[in-house]
């Protein structure tokens, strides 16, 4: 199963990209594929449209737009489930101890690392970034 991770562009910046992509690999996932981005706007926008009404959806647009980001599309049993469990919480004050955003997330926003929240958002979200032909074949 095929979820996305977005290192994010303060972790990119604080040059925690490697540990955290070590880290992912550590926990079992593999990079199917990886690309490092600078998001337009209009990209930003797009990706996180479920959160258009909320107070933070400007401000998290600017943030993801500020610099490079890496995009990871990264496959394991259960993907979904076990990449949010090894990011952990939102918030990295109430994220679990070791922790990728625990251990390199600053505030609410700068929080290190995206994934996907379902299944279903892992397949748009995979999708937004990485075409079928794009994805390397495991083995
Ligand atoms: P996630 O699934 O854990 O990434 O959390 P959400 O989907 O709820 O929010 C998306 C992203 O918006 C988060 O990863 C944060 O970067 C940002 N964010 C969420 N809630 C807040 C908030 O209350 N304040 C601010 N400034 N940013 C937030």
């Amino acid at each position: 199963m095929l979820t996305l991770a977005i290192i994010k562009p303060d972790a990119l910046q604080a040059r925690n990209a490697g540990k955290i992509l070590a880290q992912l690999e550590a926990a079992g996932f593999v990079v199917r594929a990886a690309r490092l981005v600078k998001l337009t706007t209009t990209q930003a926008e797009a990706f996180y449209e479920v959160h258009r009404a909320r107070p933070f959806y400007r401000p998290l647009v600017t943030f993801m737009t500020s610099g490079p980001a890496l995009v990871l599309a990264l496959e394991r049993d259960n993907a979904v489930a076990h990449l949010r469990d090894v990011i952990g919480a939102t918030d990295p004050a109430e994220a679990k101890p070791g922790s990728v955003r625990k251990l390199y997330g600053a505030s609410k926003e700068r929080n290190a690392i995206h994934a996907s929240d379902s299944p279903e958002t892992a397949a748009r979200e995979v999708a937004f970034f990485f075409a079928e032909g794009e994805l390397r074949e495991l083995g």
